[in-house]
């Protein structure tokens, strides 16, 4: 069975990885979180999440896609148009406007439209066909530029098997970074560049939402591009069946969320997916998506720990790390959010303590939710979620920590 691959992390100055999307398992797996990816910054401390800079202010974020298209026969990009023409870019430009209005029609964030207008840039075209970075040498990739950029004709070693598309982030862990011709950094955890790429070699096409039901062997552009786009805005992936950052994409032919609308843009996103973006970019005037529920998933017998007391130094395990958090909304049963716990942090005395903390949000107030706890032993394995915990310690911090293994040697029970 393919599985996403692990995220890898590069240099102790930028944090690099490749999302990749594969080809094509839509199974239900236990449910659990959209996640983040933390870094360590330079300075020490606590683990940063990994964020754009959409600070109410900042510059609008730059975004483009390179007009250049494989030369293949059939060709990779499936449009209604005919290949060649500008109607054919012009319909590719469209899918992709209407894929980012997915992700900035959700309400409660900074990347909403409606309450921070200019937190993207108007989408840009460039004809250069390498216009993403290229594969990193020693860890850094090459011709980082700060500008995320989509393209279709740019080859990667990173196109393993089974990888559809990936999207390949460069983050800051400190201030005044810089990479490449990118503006330097603002703040630890920034990310400074994110390019997404699509496979162009042959192996797979991608049909725009009107091409789609006369090429039942393409991928939908459309859920391919909404899912990068979530790792562009710094998620990571979810095992909540249908949501759009679930690691496998739909099978050829098939678009398995609900189309956008002009009255729903973000109609394909799962509230697991809609939670996620809010928590990296709340918007201070949003007053329904503000309730966060936080504890800790303890075994009923501490000694029942593997690592309690510590068995190494640096490790403190003190809870069950690595569980899947998840809140259920009491009425309709719909799985709102949930979150990986185990870790918890205080700036006045780092490190990362491994106690089995988790704080699951936000969710909107005004409801009742059962929360469940379970372990990875679906389909979704623990090494599966291994890159949201690799930069919760760091080599050579001060004071240093060991990621702990997830814990799957537990058996949740409902409280009577
Ligand atoms: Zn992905």
């Amino acid at each position: 069975m393919n599985r996403f691959p692990s995220l890898r992390r590069a240099s102790r100055r930028s944090a690099l990885f490749a999302c990749a999307l594969l080809a094509q398992y839509w199974l239900a797996p236990a449910a659990f979180a959209y996640t983040r990816d933390f870094i360590l910054p330079a300075s020490g401390g606590c683990p940063v999440v990994e964020r754009q800079n959409f600070a109410i202010g900042a510059a609008p974020l730059p975004i483009q896609w390179s007009t250049s298209l494989p030369n293949l026969n059939p060709p990779a990009i499936l449009t209604a148009a005919a290949p060649g023409t500008a109607a054919q870019l012009a319909e590719i430009g469209s899918t992709i406007a209407q894929t980012y209005a997915i992700w900035t029609g959700v309400s409660g964030t900074l990347v909403n439209a409606s309450s921070y207008p200019n937190a993207l840039a108007p989408l840009a075209i460039t004809s250069t066909q390498n216009a993403c970075s290229s594969d990193p040498v020693n860890g850094i990739p090459n011709n980082v530029d700060g500008i995320d950029t989509i393209c279709f004709n740019q080859s990667s070693s990173a196109f393993t098997t089974g990888v559809l598309s990936f999207t390949r982030i460069v983050v800051a862990n400190a201030p005044s970074q810089s990479f490449g011709s990118a503006p330097a950094s603002i703040f630890a955890g920034q990310i400074v560049d994110a390019d997404i790429y699509f496979r162009n070699d042959g192996q797979a096409t991608f049909a725009t939402p009107a091409a789609l039901s006369s090429n039942p062997g393409a991928y939908d552009l459309e859920s391919l591009l909404a899912h990068e786009l979530g790792h562009l805005f710094g998620l990571d992936h979810s095992g909540v069946w249908r949501a759009i950052m679930f690691p496998y994409a739909p099978p050829p032919g098939s678009f398995l969320a609900t189309r956008p609308t002009a009255s729903a843009p973000d109609a394909p996103l799962s509230d697991d997916d809609r939670a996620g973006l809010r928590s990296l970019y709340p918007d201070p005037a949003d007053t329904i998506d503000i309730g966060w529920i936080s504890g800790r998933v303890l075994p009923a017998n501490p000694f029942a720990l593997a690592d309690f007391p510590a068995t190494s130094a640096g490790e403190y395990v003190t809870g069950i790390f690595g569980a899947q958090v998840v809140a259920v909304d009491a009425s309709s049963g719909s799985v709102i959010a949930a979150t990986l716990g185990g870790w918890t942090c205080d700036p006045a005395n780092p490190p990362a303590q491994f106690d089995g903390s988790y704080t699951l949000g936000p969710l909107p107030v005004g409801h009742s939710y059962v929360i469940y706890a379970e372990p990875f032993v679906g389909l979704v394995q623990a090494s599966d979620i291994a890159g949201a915990f690799a930069g919760v310690c760091a080599t050579g911090a001060s004071p240093s920590c060991t990621v702990p293994a997830v814990n799957t040697n537990f058996v949740p029970r409902v409280r009577p």
